[in-house]
């Protein structure tokens, strides 16, 4: 198996349309492998072909309560319903982080890498990392569907951000959000006392944070 490069933005060939496959043959496969172990490599939990340079319509997927990669060919999401604000990242797109709207739920459906044929039900983080990687096939990013360019969080400038917020909220106590999985994200903050005065802070859950990596 190989590792193979993943392509980051702006290359060109993360806006273009991806191909139908028309057969799912060896090389097919062969690549779907690839794209498995360049996605475990990553610590991701999906890829798409253009993300590896292949304008293909495939992807795979690995949830993290899942034990095994899922090969997706040709998917294609057939209905949409309900709406939820999600925070998102993608691998091609590396240090930032969008909150964005997502469906709650999908259906799908796809030819798994035997050609047989898959229809899927999907919520939570299925639903959004399917919806995500559909759209690299049609050269979509998440950060199109960002409302404004301040629901992009660049995670290299989090202390000098610029655009400050006007909440303030009280930090958890920090051990029993990790006991839930939980991260804290933080733009913005102050020490005082050993109380920490937050502007603009956002508690990510655990399966969200993967989702940096989709
Ligand atoms: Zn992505």
């Amino acid at each position: 198996m190989t590792i193979l490069q993943i392509r980051t933005v702006p290359d060109p060939i993360l806006r273009r349309k991806s191909r139908k496959v028309r057969e799912v043959n060896d090389a097919i496969r062969e690549l779907a492998q690839n794209m498995v172990a360049t996605m475990l490599e990553a610590g991701g939990v999906g890829l798409a072909a253009p993300q590896v340079g292949e304008l293909k319509r495939l992807i795979v997927l690995k949830l993290p309560e899942e034990e095994d990669a899922r090969i997706l060919v040709n998917p294609e999401i057939t209905r949409r319903d309900g709406e939820r604000e999600v925070e998102e990242g993608c691998l091609s797109v590396p240090g930032f982080l969008g909150t964005i709207m997502r469906s709650e739920r999908v259906k799908a459906r796809a030819v798994n890498e035997w050609g047989a044929k898959l229809r899927l039900t999907a919520d939570q983080l299925f639903a959004q990392a399917l919806e995500h990687e559909v759209d690299h096939l049609d050269g979509i990013l998440y950060m199109d569907h960002l409302k404004s360019h301040e629901d992009l969080v660049d995670l290299s400038k989090l202390e000098e951000s610029e655009h400050r917020h006007a909440f303030e909220v009280e930090v958890e106590d920090e051990g029993l959000m990790k006991s839930r999985g939980e991260k804290r994200v933080l733009t913005a903050g102050d020490m005082q006392d050993g109380v920490a005065e937050v502007k603009a802070e956002k508690i990510v859950g655990a399966s969200e944070t993967d989702l940096e990596k989709l």
